[in-house]
């Protein structure tokens, strides 16, 4: 009998997938903000820059949409706030 089994990788096998998605221009990227829905270019949303953070609100209802610290050598980027993020291939 033969089975068909999901595998089970690491974060390592999205990678490239990963590269693929985010070297794409994001000016022009669309976000659905989580909280009351409002899609907006990302060009067009709020930004707070903080050291050493940064914090991106909706400019509809003001919630955070994504923060982004960047520090010894490496970046967090909390998304929590964008519910959908949608933009055209390269
Ligand atoms: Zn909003």
């Amino acid at each position: 009998m033969t089975q068909v089994q999901d595998m089970k990788l690491d974060g390592n096998a999205i990678a490239g997938l990963l590269r693929e998605i985010f070297a794409v221009e994001m000016t022009t990227a669309r976000g659905t903000c989580a909280s009351c829905g409002a899609v907006n270019e990302v060009g067009r949303v709020e930004v707070y820059i903080h050291a050493p953070g940064t914090v991106v609100r909706c400019p509809d209802c003001e919630q955070v949409l994504m923060r982004v610290v960047h520090g010894r050598g490496r970046y967090w980027v909390d998304m929590t706030g964008v519910r959908c993020l949608e933009f055209a291939e390269s």
